[in-house]
């Protein structure tokens, strides 16, 4: 089955009560016991699970080729997660540039908690390698990278992984598995924020753990999951559930637009670098052409200049709104660098941009007016 139909019909079934097409939201905290004591409906207690979450988590497991899925209550819920799936004493290998909160939670969590964490160049093969001479138990990778879109070459990483006997979680957050299938390459966890492209509308916060096989690790996140409690609501489920349904279109739509503002950016006088994995000159582009199916919606380009430059970019912008996250509708910019704060390595001069679903041809010509008018 193609993508797109597994996207419609994944966990898609008219309620055998109703025939309601569209799934109920099923708000009960707590399902009835046959006369046997058994609970013969497969639900008992709605954090253990409830029909909108056990939905969600199908169709994700599908989209993404896994044999089981759990969803958490935001991305960052999933990813600390899998770390306390971990032991104290495990070594963790993770991107010096994961994602800001990844780093977070690692240094300021997991390290007192016993975890050791070496941060490295994951896009770097030979630095994966010499990090991987310590014995590890997890590598943790994200690609493209946020905010400079480096590439990781995940069949890379996973076949040293698996020859040092570590296993491999993948933020797959900005591909979603419309772009990139990380567990088809070997990768044991997939990791989602579906705060972000899958909820799709800037409406929602949640997070996904999809597994490869139902090993002990995700055993382990299962337990967690239903233990420690960080679950969507039904309502959050249910949402991310129905922007799955759009998810191939939207992503596709995404990604055009994203190549034709990187090329307007690649070519403007006023722009000193654009960071898009779709360019050729992008240095991961080779990478990125064979794992991903297209490059995403997400970019950043640095203007020239400096700060104060690139704040005025941002200023001027119209259609465009200044805004955290991404993923949505609506197309987003924001200095990266402020949003870091005082200890960022990102660029003073860059801006992340978020590619929405407004005509690439609006898209284009506002940027262009917010970096001419200088
Ligand atoms: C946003 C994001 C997260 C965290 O998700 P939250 O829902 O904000 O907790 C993790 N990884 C990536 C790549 C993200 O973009």
């Amino acid at each position: 089955m193609h993508i797109e139909t597994l996207a419609v019909h994944a966990a898609q079934r008219p309620d055998p009560v109703t025939g309601a097409v569209a799934p109920p939201i099923s708000l009960s905290t707590t399902f009835e016991r046959d006369a046997s004591g058994a609970y013969s409906r497969g639900f008992e207690y709605s954090r253990d699970t409830n029909p909108n979450r056990a939905a969600l988590e199908e169709a994700m497991a599908l989209l993404e080729g896994g044999e089981a899925a759990a969803a958490f209550s935001s991305g960052m819920a999933a990813a600390t997660a899998v770390f306390q799936a971990l032991a104290p004493g495990d070594r963790v290998v993770a991107p010096n540039d994961a994602y800001m909160g990844v780093g977070k939670v690692l240094r300021d969590v997991f390290q007192p908690w016993g975890l050791e964490v070496a941060f490295i160049d994951m896009d770097d093969l030979a630095q994966v390698r010499s990090a991987l001479e310590t014995p590890t138990r997890l590598v943790w990778i994200e690609t493209p990278s946020n905010p400079l879109l480096k590439v990781t070459d995940i069949a890379g990483v996973v076949a040293l992984a698996k020859a040092a006997g570590a296993a491999v979680a993948c933020d797959n957050t900005w591909c979603t598995p419309i772009f990139q299938r990380p567990l088809d390459l070997g990768v044991d966890l997939v990791v989602h924020a579906t705060t972000k492209y899958i909820g799709g509308h800037h409406d929602i916060l949640g997070g996904m753990v999809v597994s490869k096989a139902d090993t002990p690790l995700f055993k382990r996140i299962r337990e967690i999951q239903i233990q420690a409690g960080a679950v969507p609501s039904p309502f959050e489920a249910w949402l991310a559930l129905r922007g799955i349904r759009t998810l191939p279109f939207r992503m596709r739509a995404h990604a055009d637009h994203a190549m034709a503002l990187a090329g307007l950016l690649a070519a403007h006088p006023a722009v000193e670098v654009v960071h898009y994995p779709g360019l050729p000159t992008h240095p991961g582009h080779d990478v990125a052409a064979r794992q991903m199916r297209a490059f995403g919606g997400m970019l950043s380009f640095q203007v020239k200049g400096g700060r104060d430059e690139a704040m005025a970019v941002a200023a001027r912008v119209r259609l465009f709104t200044r805004a955290t996250s991404l993923g949505g509708v609506e197309s987003l910019i924001e200095h990266r660098a402020s949003v870091e704060g005082p200890h960022t390595q990102t660029p003073a001069n860059l801006l992340r941009v978020s590619v929405g679903l407004e005509h690439p041809d609006d898209l284009i010509a506002d940027l262009d007016q917010a970096l001419r008018d200088g």
